[in-house]
C-alpha cells in the first residue's frame, strides 16, 4: 500500500553523466544528417576543478575590488597574495593551536580549545595551484605570475610546517635506508598513508618508512588536515 515508493525524488547530484541516448541513434545517415558547422559543437561540462578554478579566481579578482588603497592585478604581486590567503584564515576550518595550548602537537585534543580556526596547508597550497592555473589562462605572463612568487612558495612552507607542529601531522618523514626490502616498505607506506586519511590519525604504529611514496602520505596528511578538526 505504500504508493509513495518510486515517488519523486531528488536526482542524485554525484550520477550526473549524461546517458549516451542518441549514440547510436546515427546509423540512417541519409535521413537528417543535421551536421553541425564546426565551432558551433556545445563544450564539454566544466570539471569540478575547473568550475572551483573559476570560482577561486572571481574571488580573487573580488578581493582585489575591495583592497584598500585600490589594487589592479598588474601591480599585484606574491606579497599581496600572502595577504589573501592570510584574509582567507578567517574563513577557515581547521584548527590550529597555538604554542601555549595544552594541545599543542596533538591531532585529537578530547575537548574544544580557544584557538583560532584556520586555513588548512592543504586547501591553500590546492587553491594557489589554481589561481596561478587561473592567472595565466587569463592572460598573465608566467614570468610575471604572483601566485608563483617565492614569497607565496616560502609562506605556504611555513604554513605546513607550522600546521604540522600544530596538530601533531607528520608532513615530513624520515628516511629509512631498508634496500632488501623495498617492496615491503612501499606496501606498508601505502597503508599507512590509507589508513590516516581514514581515521584521522591516532593510530602512530611506527610505520611509515616510506622513501618513495612521500608525496602520498603528503596528500594524505593534507587530507586529514581538512577533515579533522
Ligand atoms: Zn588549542
Amino acid at each position: 500500500m505504500d504508493s509513495t515508493s518510486g515517488g519523486a525524488t531528488a536526482p542524485d547530484p554525484n550520477s550526473g553523466e549524461p546517458r549516451p541516448s542518441a549514440a547510436t541513434a546515427g546509423s540512417s545517415s541519409a535521413s537528417q544528417p543535421q551536421q553541425k558547422p564546426e565551432g558551433s559543437s556545445p563544450p564539454a561540462p566544466p570539471s569540478r576543478y575547473e568550475s572551483q578554478k573559476r570560482r577561486d579566481w572571481n574571488t580573487f579578482l573580488q578581493y582585489l575590488k575591495n583592497h584598500k588603497p585600490p589594487l589592479t592585478l598588474a601591480r599585484c604581486s606574491g606579497a599581496h597574495v600572502i595577504e589573501f590567503l592570510k584574509y582567507l584564515d578567517q574563513f577557515g576550518k581547521t584548527k590550529v593551536h597555538i604554542t601555549g595550548c595544552p594541545y599543542f602537537g596533538h591531532p585529537n585534543p578530547p575537548v574544544p580549545c580557544s584557538c583560532p580556526l584556520k586555513q588548512a596547508w592543504g586547501s591553500l597550497d590546492a587553491l594557489i595551484g589554481r589561481l596561478r592555473a587561473a592567472y595565466e589562462e587569463n592572460g598573465g605572463l608566467p614570468e610575471s605570475n604572483p601566485f608563483g612568487a617565492r614569497a607565496v612558495r616560502i609562506y605556504l612552507r611555513e604554513v605546513r610546517e607550522g600546521q604540522a607542529k600544530a596538530r601533531g601531522i607528520p608532513y615530513e618523514k624520515k628516511k629509512r635506508k631498508r634496500p632488501n626490502v623495498a617492496v615491503a616498505v612501499a606496501s606498508v607506506s601505502v597503508e599507512a598513508a590509507a589508513g590516516g586519511s581514514n581515521s584521522g590519525g591516532g593510530e602512530g604504529s611506527g610505520g611509515g618508512g616510506g622513501g618513495d611514496s612521500s608525496a602520498a602520505a603528503t596528500s594524505a596528511a593534507a587530507a586529514a588536515a581538512t577533515t579533522t578538526v
